[in-house]
C-alpha cells in the first residue's frame, strides 16, 4: 500500500492510500487535490475516511461524492456530510476491493467524537496527535485527550503517524522550551528544518520517534514534570494535571 500526502489550504495534509489502482482518501477538506492526484496517477477513488467534523477535514466530501458515489466512513457521534458508515471504537473497516484493513479508535479530546484509523502499520490521527504536539481541546477535557494520546502512544513503535497538519516546526519550538536539554528534539528540529527547506513534509514520523520528541507524550517524565514545576511553583500531582498545565502553556504561546 502506498501513502501519499496531498496538500490543501495553508498546512493541511489529505492522505491518499492506494494500491496503484484504487485509492482511499483521509479527511478531504478539499476535493480538487484528490481529483487531481487520482487523475494524474490513474487511480480510482474507492472510499473516504473521516476523523472528525471540522470543515478543513470534511468540505471536500460532497464535491467528491457528486463526481462518484463511494463509501464514507466517519465518527458515529459527529455530523459528517455524506457519511454512509458510522464508525465506533473497535470497528474494523475493510474497503471493498482493497487489501487493507483499518481498526477504528475513539480518541476524544480535540472533538468529542474524534476517531483515528490504524492499519497497514499506519495511523491516521486527524487533529489528535501531531508531530511534537497535539490538537487543541475544543470539545474534550484534558483527561480525555491524555487518555486518547496514551492509547495512540501504545501502538507499535514502528507505526507511521499521519497527522492532518504540518505543525511540526512550530510544535518543536514549544517542545524545546519545555525540554531545553532534550537532544532528540534538537536533532529532530535540524532534520525537520531541512525537510521544510526542501518543501517536503516532515510527516509521517513514527510512534517511537514521537515518544522521544513529543512533550505531550512525555508528561510522566522527570524532565517535563520539573519544567512544569518551574512555572507553577510545585510539581503536578498526576499525569492529567501535568497534561492540562502543558496544554494551557502551549495555548498561551
Ligand atoms: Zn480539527
Ligand atoms: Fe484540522
Amino acid at each position: 500500500m502506498h501513502i501519499v500526502a496531498l496538500r490543501a489550504f495553508r498546512d493541511n495534509y489529505l492522505w491518499l492510500v492506494h494500491d496503484g489502482r484504487r485509492a482511499l482518501v483521509v479527511d478531504p477538506g478539499a476535493a480538487a487535490p484528490v481529483v487531481a492526484a487520482c487523475e494524474s496517477q490513474g487511480l480510482q477513488l474507492a472510499g473516504i475516511l473521516v476523523t472528525h467534523h471540522h470543515r478543513d477535514h470534511t468540505d471536500g466530501i460532497v464535491p467528491l461524492l457528486d463526481r462518484q458515489r463511494v463509501p464514507v466512513w466517519g465518527p458515529a457521534d459527529e455530523p459528517i456530510p455524506g457519511r454512509t458508515h458510522a464508525v465506533r471504537d473497535g470497528d474494523r473497516i475493510q474497503p471493498p476491493g482493497m487489501d487493507v484493513m483499518f481498526e477504528v479508535m475513539h480518541v476524544p479530546g480535540h472533538t468529542l467524537g474524534h476517531v483515528a484509523y490504524a492499519g497497514a502499520d499506519a495511523l491516521f490521527c486527524g487533529d489528535t496527535l501531531f508531530s511534537a504536539g497535539c490538537g487543541r481541546l475544543f470539545e474534550g477535557s484534558p483527561a480525555q485527550m491524555l487518555g486518547s494520546l496514551e492509547r495512540l502512544a501504545a501502538l507499535p513503535a514502528h507505526t507511521k503517524v499521519h497527522c492532518a497538519h504540518e505543525y511540526t516546526l512550530s510544535n518543536l519550538q514549544f517542545a524545546r522550551r519545555v525540554e531545553p536539554e532534550n537532544a532528540d528534539m534538537a536533532s529532530y528540529t535540524t532534520w525537520c528544518e531541512q525537510r521544510r527547506a526542501d518543501d517536503a513534509p516532515t510527516l509521517p514520523g513514527t510512534i517511537g520517534q514521537e515518544l522521544l520528541v513529543n512533550p505531550f507524550l512525555r508528561v510522566h517524565t522527570d524532565a517535563v514534570r520539573q519544567s512544569l514545576a518551574m512555572r507553577a511553583g510545585r510539581l503536578p500531582v498526576d499525569r492529567v494535571e501535568a497534561f492540562a498545565w502543558l496544554r494551557g502553556w502551549k495555548d498561551q504561546c
